[in-house]
């Protein structure tokens, strides 16, 4: 079998928790994670290890059955193999590099595109039928800028915020008290926190990125960046990088720290979850307070069809209706000015009330709901909620007894509310979208195919116990089929 054939829309896949004193295989990005294929029926298929950070087998072909005994000759070229695959300079290196290349005269500055790479002049020879171009000192200031995005589009698509959504998160957080920001997976945040240090307008605040993308040890000292993969919290440096964060964790001075996180958008939601958690885990065990209950603040961007599956996950978060946009991607741009709006929000642990959303953006606080809405998102008085996701103004639908989007009629037949042209009594069992989730298409028609790698089913349809070993994830109860369909529902696209 082909690990491709895991993606046939039929299926369902299932990230497994690790057993303790099980490890995992691993391969480039670190312990692989345990998938299982669950049939329609909710029948359960063999388990294999498959790579924890890339959904495409041309970015990385680990497979392995998990009951499967692996040659001594196999296993060594595995480990020559994932040698092979370690960045060429060490981060220690690519320090010194940068040091050596920050005090070259301007013309000497140069950084090839064909490489991604800061060239020393000993190098330039090397690279001499490269595109290469000239370095400012402001553009070495902006490595997002001068690294071309990934454009993976299925596991590891780059999108980097506009400065209307970066400003936004570092004046909230700013004003919310942080000194100290842990970005994972958010470059462009630590950037903007760095020039404005530089600006000494603001109060300096201090960041840590963490990213698998390691073009960006080329820029930042071994205590401002750890190459680290979110999906199974592997640290590719190993115990240097777990005390840069420790170090990062620890809040001296009073100097509070909130996490910041903007993954790939996939729905690998669970490894994601349990990730953060540790994270958590290594900050509480830092605090000198009592804080035996309490989590670090964190903001989880992602997007909102995905808020059953996080909240599954971690209950004590809310989703924000903030709308974060980004500047190179199309469909995920703010709607004030008519274009699309971005379906990506702020799902955080911080009280939703003190995160103050921006009236000349369209929102509004809700004094019964205690948080900011978009002015469109009415309070319910049935549902007592403001019940819009997806920007628009939801309207409730007395038969459901709840509020529905607005382009949904209520179907006698279905007994529920649907589109219109749905797909008319099929509505038990029903298998949506692989993609999203959505019930209103199948995942070849999916408005989000190409930005999204391929879902992992949450486990609700299955039977069978899994306990997670990791104890800082509080898995609800497994929810009822019902909530499960509620869920699919609710990710249903604008349409
Ligand atoms: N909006 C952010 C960028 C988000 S794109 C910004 O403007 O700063 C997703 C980010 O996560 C990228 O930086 C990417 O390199 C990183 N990433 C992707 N897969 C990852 C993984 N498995 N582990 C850690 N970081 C990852
Ligand atoms: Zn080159
Ligand atoms: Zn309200
Ligand atoms: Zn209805
Ligand atoms: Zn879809």
């Amino acid at each position: 079998m082909e690990v491709s054939e895991a993606n046939d829309e039929s299926f369902g896949i299932e990230v497994i928790p690790a057993e303790d004193g099980k490890p995992a295989p691993c391969c480039p990005h670190g312990p692989t994670l345990l998938f299982e294929k669950v049939g329609k029926g909710g029948e359960k298929g063999r388990r294999f290890y498959a790579c924890s950070a890339c959904r495409d087998r041309k970015d990385c072909n680990f497979f392995q059955w998990e009951e499967e005994k692996v040659s001594e000759v196999r296993l060594l070229a595995r480990e020559a193999e994932n040698q092979s695959k370690r960045p060429v300079f060490t981060q220690q290196e690519n320090c010194s590099r940068f040091r050596k290349f920050s005090s070259l005269p301007l013309d000497e500055k140069k950084f090839c595109q064909d490489c991604q790479m800061l060239l020393l002049p000993g190098e330039h020879e090397a690279h001499s039928s490269h595109r290469t171009t000239a370095v400012s000192t402001d553009q070495l200031r902006r490595p997002s800028v001068l690294l071309r995005p990934l454009d993976n589009k299925k596991s590891n698509a780059q999108y980097l915020f506009t400065d209307r959504s970066s400003h936004f998160l570092l004046d909230t957080l700013a004003g919310l008290g942080y000194r100290k920001v842990l970005c994972v997976g958010t470059p462009r945040l630590q950037e903007l926190i760095k020039l404005r240090n530089l600006e000494q307008k603001h109060e300096p605040m201090k960041s840590l990125l963490l990213d698998i993308d390691f073009r960006y040890t080329q820029f930042y000292s071994q205590d401002e960046f750890c190459h680290y993969n979110m999906f199974n919290h592997h640290f590719f440096d190993g115990e240097a990088s777990g005390a840069v964060l420790q170090a990062f964790l620890t809040e001296c001075d009073g100097q509070k720290v909130v996490m910041v996180a903007d993954p790939p958008f996939g729905g690998l939601v669970k490894p994601l979850a349990s990730s953060f958690s540790l994270i958590s885990h290594t900050w509480r065990k830092l605090q000198s307070s009592d804080c035996s209950n309490t989590d670090i603040p964190m903001m989880w961007i992602f997007p909102y069809f995905f808020e059953p599956r996080i909240l599954e996950c971690l209950p004590s978060f809310t989703m924000l209706d903030y709308q974060v946009d980004y500047d190179n991607h199309p469909l995920y741009k703010h709607g004030k000015t008519g274009r699309k709006q971005s379906p990506v929000r702020l799902f955080t642990n911080i009280s939703p009330r003190d995160v103050v959303l921006p009236k000349d953006e369209g929102y509004r606080f809700c004094s019964v709901c205690q948080r900011f809405v978009l002015s469109l998102n009415k309070h319910c008085a049935k549902c007592n909620v403001c019940p819009s996701k997806d920007g628009r103004e939801w309207k409730h639908c007395s038969m459901c007894e709840k509020c529905v989007k607005p382009s949904w009629r209520h179907c006698q037949r279905c007994g529920r509310c649907a589109l219109p042209d749905h797909p008319c009594g099929q509505g038990e069992g029903q298998e949506g979208c692989f993609n999203c989730g959505s019930l209103e298409h199948k995942r070849k028609a999916c408005p989000l195919k190409d930005t999204h790698r391929i879902s992992h089913r949450s486990n609700a349809k299955s039977g069978g116990k899994r306990v997670s070993h990791r104890p800082l994830l509080k898995p609800k109860a497994k929810r009822k089929s019902g909530a499960a369909r509620r869920a699919k529902k609710l990710a249903a696209l604008p349409k």
